[in-house]
């Protein structure tokens, strides 16, 4: 019997009432621009208390002088000031500036629920903040979790923080998991598009482009996130993020190829029952459900049909040909190998998640600058990974300690990259 350790629950203090106020930390990205529309689609129901983007201050100073939140945060005194000038005569907020700036608005006393949308590690102090100040975080950074999922956790246990996740898949088994005891669930089952390269043979994966790799078939997204999806990177993280989600070992965590994306995970049960949740790809479903729980909005997406779609189809994934899935799913291994987190975390530590995720960040940005090939990016991971595995840090790390990591881990992936194609995947520097 499983106990899930869940830091994806109901509120314990009761319901919010309406309107809520909000702060959403990456509000200019994919996931903060489809936030927006739920709360523009809902104006009685929500208040903007702060928006915080990081460069493209032109978007930010439209979404300011619609919502007038009296709170702002850009990455630089530089876009603070551009983004001042921008703004509408006679609207004059508090405009914050870098990582401590971002920390702030996520903690704001008056903050009730903070969408945590920052793309990448960027948005893991911040989520962590808003974690630590007790708001009902709504989570599609997923990242922030597989850097730190245990200090989350633990920080959410001490503040009483709610994490509702964004992240459509881990979104549906929320929903699919409602109501069950905590001991009745066999395996979630996350499912995966596949990307825009599901039936490709590895020639055609080696001479792939970055405009091609960012063609996603079925949802719209950031840069970032696509890449993760056309590589399988983006499956295996949220493996990593389900297994802090729901305190899970990785074993209990399947990936389904479902092309469609129309059913967006199923939870099985002791019994052999599975319950899946369905929808359009729309992200704001997931969103709105996160912003408004335990109510649902209305939404004026098409209804899904499944008489037009037909049939709906899955496979198993192919890990050799998308070798960053199971990149992604031994390190959740490594992590969780002494089997549910303890209240001091995991006793493997997430060293190897953090590594994972720093080095595919350097190769996603590298990828996308033309600076190495698609295949590239699972070699330098698994360079990045392995050299872990010869030093370490093993064991739970602390804030700074994943920090260093991350920071360490960058620069080693950077060198790999100046080397490339020399010195992959074998001989890597130590
Ligand atoms: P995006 O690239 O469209 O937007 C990223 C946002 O983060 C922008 O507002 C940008 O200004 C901000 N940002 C970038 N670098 C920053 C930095 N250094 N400091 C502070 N802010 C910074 O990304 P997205 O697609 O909206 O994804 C955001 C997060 O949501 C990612 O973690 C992604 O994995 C997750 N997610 C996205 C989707 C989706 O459909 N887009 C679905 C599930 C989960
Ligand atoms: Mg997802």
């Amino acid at each position: 019997m499983t106990c899930i350790d869940y830091i994806s629950r109901l509120p314990e203090a009761g319901e919010l009432p309406f309107p809520r106020t909000l702060v959403l930390l990456g509000a200019t990205g994919s996931i903060g621009t489809s936030a927006l529309a739920v709360i523009e689609a809902h104006p009685d129901k929500f208040r903007v208390l702060g928006l915080a983007g990081a460069r493209n201050v032109e978007r930010l100073a439209r979404q300011a002088a619609r919502h007038r939140p009296p709170f702002l945060a850009v990455l630089d005194e530089e876009r603070a000031a551009a983004l001042k000038s921008l703004l509408p005569a006679g609207y004059a907020p508090e405009i914050l500036t870098g990582p401590a700036g971002y920390a702030t608005i996520a903690a704001l006393p008056a903050a009730q629920v903070v969408l945590s949308a920052m793309v990448g590690a960027a948005g893991l102090e911040s989520t962590l903040a808003a974690v630590q100040a007790g708001k009902v975080v709504a989570l599609a950074n997923k990242e922030s979790l597989v850097l730190a999922g245990d200090l989350i956790r633990a920080a959410a246990r001490a503040s009483g923080a709610v994490i509702l996740p964004v992240d459509s898949e881990h979104n549906a088994l929320f929903q699919a998991m409602a109501g069950h005891g905590s001991h009745a669930l066999r395996r979630l089952i996350l499912t995966a598009s596949g990307g825009p390269f599901r039936d490709k043979d590895r020639a055609f994966l080696d001479a792939v482009t970055p405009a091609q790799a960012l063609k996603h078939p079925n949802w719209s997204m950031g840069a970032k996130i696509s890449i993760d999806s056309a590589t399988l990177m983006n499956k295996g993280l949220e493996v990593i993020e389900a297994c802090h989600l729901y305190g899970l070992p990785v074993e209990m965590v399947d990936v389904l190829v479902h092309p469609q994306s129309i059913v967006h995970s199923l939870a099985e049960f002791e019994d052999g029952s599975q319950l899946a949740h369905l929808g359009p790809p729309d992200m704001r479903i997931a969103i709105a459900y996160c912003l408004a729980h335990p109510h649902r909005l209305a939404l004026d997406n098409a209804t899904l049909s499944l008489a037009s779609l037909g049939s709906l189809t899955f496979a198993t994934p192919d890990v050799e040909k998308f070798p960053c899935l199971q990149l992604a799913m031994d390190a959740a291994a490594v992590m969780t190998a002494s089997g549910s987190p303890t209240e001091h975390g995991h006793a493997a530590g997430n060293g190897a998640c953090v590594v994972l995720n720093a080095a595919n960040e350097v190769a996603v940005a590298a990828f996308l600058d033309g600076r190495c090939r698609f295949l590239d990016i699972a070699r330098l991971v698994e360079a990045a990974v392995a050299s872990w595995r010869r030093t370490g840090p093993f064991g739970p790390l602390d804030l700074q300690a994943i920090l260093t990591l991350d920071a360490d881990a960058r620069a080693l992936a950077a060198r790999c990259l100046d080397l490339l194609p020399a010195c992959l995947p074998t001989g890597m520097p130590e």
